[in-house]
């Protein structure tokens, strides 16, 4: 049984000391992995770690919308100030050429009430549908599938998803997806409505404490799923309050087949080919 993590973030901080050891771990029970970037920093760390082992880890890169405005962020009790990162074009471009890229994520809309003022809201808004906009456009020109993250804006993504489609179809996949939702936290009608345009989802470890996702997922068909971890984040059942890591992913594919009533070697096959076939790796 062979597993893919499509969604972690080893380049996080929180494994600053054991990244390698974390990603070998993973290697020695079959699991793969992408990395995945939120900024310029962290996704050319993502590259940088994944180019240290030759195969079975690869790397996203992308501006995540959360990584726009400057903001708080708390690593091991400790509050750091993180300015706002402006999206340039050239440097993700130069990226996206490593060969070990296989996407462009995590990019997307994120409208997560982080500040009250309607008026700044407004033009935070904005200024995250014109980043993805020129992210979307960069997966045309690097030929990679992308990633994307929604919080509380589905209905705009959808919308510029939509007229994406529309403007680039010659350069998108019709017998294949061509990106994925991460962490999908929607309903049925939602997920269909990616589905549609060409896309799949991915559930990490908040489904082995939260039943709110069974009836989707037991409807749902086996060839749009992915799995992940968002490590360190949303580490499953019964390893809660720990710090999460890929081998995790087990626990994931252990649940979805407990809802769907299928053997886990049946979600692990469907599911791996599933992340070879978006992302093209072997
Ligand atoms: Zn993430």
């Amino acid at each position: 049984m062979y597993l893919i993590d499509t969604h972690c973030h080893l380049n996080l901080p929180n494994y600053q000391l054991d990244a390698d050891t974390v990603i070998r771990r993973a290697q020695d029970n079959q699991i793969g992995m992408i990395v995945v970037g939120t900024d310029y920093k962290s996704s050319r760390r993502a590259l940088d770690l994944v180019n240290r082992f030759e195969n079975g880890v690869y790397a996203a890169i992308g501006l995540h919308p959360g990584e726009l405005e400057d903001h708080e962020e708390e690593y091991g009790g400790q509050k750091i100030m993180i300015s706002g990162e402006k999206y340039n074009s050239e440097s993700y471009q130069l990226l996206a050429k490593f060969p070990k890229v296989v996407a462009i994520g995590e990019i997307g809309l994120d409208y997560f009430q982080r500040s009250l003022d309607y008026e700044l809201r407004e033009e935070v808004k904005q200024r995250q549908r014109k980043v993805l906009e020129a992210q979307l456009e960069l997966a045309v020109v690097a030929d990679l599938p992308i990633i994307l993250h929604c919080r509380q804006a589905h209905e705009d993504l959808l919308k510029m998803l939509a007229s994406f489609k529309k403007k680039f179809r010659d350069a998108l996949p019709e017998d294949r997806p061509w990106g994925v939702v991460h962490c999908f936290s929607g309903d049925e009608t939602l997920a269909w409505q990616y589905f549609n345009l060409g896309l799949v989802i991915s559930f990490t470890g908040l489904i082995t404490f939260s039943q709110q996702w069974d009836i989707l997922i037991r409807k749902m068909p086996l060839e749009k799923l992915l799995l992940e971890t968002d490590s360190p984040f949303l580490t499953p059942e019964p390893y809660r309050g720990k710090r999460n890591e890929p081998i995790l992913v087990k626990q994931v594919a252990e649940r979805i087949a407990l809802i769907k009533g299928v053997p886990v070697d049946r979600i692990a096959e469907v599911t791996t080919a599933n992340a070879r076939q978006l992302f093209k790796i072997i």
